[in-house]
């Protein structure tokens, strides 16, 4: 693996300002920035119980019970968390038309809620509550409280279904064909794509930036640690996303004041 030079914010935001179709790409790393935990680190929820995996979670009440329990714990965090400097800027990029959109793998809504519209959840979203037997959909909070108070799993209001699920991709479950065909899409006609506090291997997520990679865009990576991608990309950052994202996002600023 070749070393890939240090890059400035100045380079950054010139093939920004070039780029007729860049998309950002999330994971775990711009959330923790808002203090939501990496639930796959250790100490994380994943490493404290076993994940129920979807066919059990479909055939067993105990099974679903156990499942409230872990989501209900590792809700606070998350519903009192804020979008930070990372999430605003890239609401900021689509508004401005810099970037076409956003494909995440994080689960908390914080992109939408600093603004961006055009936001493709892979693992969907643990702020609604699915029902498996119909097609109602829910907050998740006051189910969620609902749930701690009475310690019984809520039942549908809809049909009256036993099986509300937090709308996110279980152990076991497959991600949604349609969601992964739309982040396909948008990598592969993407001429600029950033990856964003993503380790880069879990799949297929991480083929999004390969595929973006060999349609010819150009890659860059913002990671605190390295990824099995590094030597792909154009530019690779291991900085603190907020603080990176703001750097460039100045750049541009002085650009539009100083043409
Ligand atoms: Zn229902």
């Amino acid at each position: 693996m070749h070393a890939t030079p240090k890059t400035a914010p100045e380079t950054i935001a010139a093939w920004l300002a070039e780029s007729s179709r860049a998309v950002a790409f999330t994971g775990a790393g711009i959330s923790t920035e808002s203090g939501i935990p990496d639930f796959r680190s250790p100490g994380g929820v994943w490493a404290k119980y076993s994940p129920v995996y979807y066919d059990d979670f479909l055939s067993s009440a105990t099974a679903r019970h156990e499942y409230w329990r872990q989501k209900s714990e590792a809700h606070p965090e998350m519903a009192r968390a804020e979008p930070n400097a990372g999430h605003r800027t890239l609401a900021a990029w689509e508004a401005s038309g810099r970037i076409a959109g956003v494909i995440t793998q994080n689960i908390d809504e914080l992109h939408q809620r600093a603004g961006s519209r055009n936001v493709w959840e892979l693992h969907g979203t643990a702020m609604k509550i699915a029902c498996t037997d119909c097609s109602a959909r829910y907050e998740a909070g006051p189910l969620v409280a609902r749930f701690v108070e009475t310690d019984e799993v809520p039942l549908c209001e809809k049909c009256g279904g036993a099986r509300l699920k937090h709308a996110t991709i279980s152990f076991g479950q497959t991600l949604l064909p349609e969601v992964l065909n739309g982040c396909a899409e948008l990598a592969r006609a993407a001429d600029l794509f950033f990856a964003i506090g993503s380790s880069l291997v879990v799949e297929p997520a991480a083929s999004l930036p390969r595929l973006a990679a060999d349609s010819g865009g150009k890659l860059v990576i913002v990671n605190r640690d390295e990824t099995p991608l590094d030597g792909l990309a154009a530019s690779v950052i291991r900085a603190p996303i907020g603080e990176t994202l703001s750097a460039i996002d100045a750049v541009l600023a002085r650009r539009r004041e100083n043409p």
